[in-house]
């Protein structure tokens, strides 16, 4: 069997004696387009962190192409969360993409003919060329979302690592940012942090629901055990049972058998009395 490009066994970590993940079991293989989805404050960017290596475990350990996390950093491209903030930025599109070259070198807008090639093809990638020399202060976040794609594939990465990049896109543009990864050769491994829970119905391998601890999917579509990590279990009746129900009904969960149908109605409610 193929080595996992990322491998995490029973990781846990805390800020200040306040758990945020725990008894975390992942693997990830090469080629997989992986969704990593749940509650704000469960913990995924906490876990991108520690797989970045910006974070050190406390507990467990994680491998990233078989090394410890940060050994590697020229194979992982990084999207970051509140891209916004390029959001006033008077640089051209190609400038930006460059800078994916020039990280941690500080040298300026000096650049080969052939960094600017490799600027090109990632553009192309992300579907911007026709972009590149428009200021990004004059583009729509989905647009500037695609560049700084652009930017993290600049350097050729196996691994591309996305936190949020649909947050604030309007439907469009994020079509466009999902066609845009579902695109990519099947090579580039693609870890996307997502809240939209609709994102599972495109073309993911897997989906991991993250509520300091994880699960996985092992496929597409959400599962029963998923929600209920998320969102707690709820008697039929309750707003929040009506609105699982729907995602069953609409597919983007894996649809329970007799047995979880059983056991789901029988489970505890779990909101807090008022
Ligand atoms: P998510 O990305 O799923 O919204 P986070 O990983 O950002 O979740 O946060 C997980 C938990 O860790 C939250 O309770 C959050 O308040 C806490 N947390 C995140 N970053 C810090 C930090 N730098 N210091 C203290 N607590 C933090």
């Amino acid at each position: 069997m193929q080595a996992p490009i990322i491998e995490i066994c029973e990781l846990a970590y805390a800020y200040d004696n306040t758990p945020a993940l725990s008894g975390v079991n992942v693997r990830i293989n090469r080629g997989d387009f992986i969704a990593v989805i749940g509650p704000n404050g469960g913990g995924k960017t906490t876990l991108m962190r520690l797989i970045l290596g910006l974070l050190e475990p406390q507990q467990g350990q994680i491998l990233v192409f078989g090394a410890p996390p940060g050994s590697n950093p020229a194979r992982i491209g990084y999207v970051p969360q509140h891209s916004n903030t390029t959001q006033g930025f008077p640089a051209s599109a190609e400038q930006v993409v460059l800078m994916g070259l020039a990280q941690g070198k500080r040298r300026g807008f000096r650049f080969t003919a052939s960094e600017r090639e490799a600027a090109d093809r990632a553009m192309q990638r992300a579907g911007v060329l026709d972009l590149r020399h428009r200021r990004l202060n004059e583009l729509s976040g989905g647009q500037r979302q695609r560049i700084l794609i652009a930017r993290a594939l600049i350097t050729q990465p196996e691994l591309l690592i996305l936190d949020e990049p649909l947050s604030n896109i309007d439907p469009y543009g994020r079509q466009c940012i999902l066609e845009t990864l579902t695109g990519l050769d099947a090579h580039t491994t693609v870890v996307m942090v997502s809240h939209d829970l609709g994102i599972t119905a495109n073309a993911v391998t897997d989906i991991i629901a993250v509520n300091h601890y994880a699960l996985s999917a092992g496929g597409s579509k959400l599962t029963p055990a998923m929600l209920a990590l998320m969102y707690g279990t709820h008697e039929a009746g309750c707003p929040v049972h009506a609105l699982l129900q729907q995602m069953v009904d609409s597919a983007i969960v894996e649809a329970p058998t007799a047995h979880a149908q059983r056991t789901h109605a029988t489970t505890e409610h779990t909101h807090e009395p008022r």
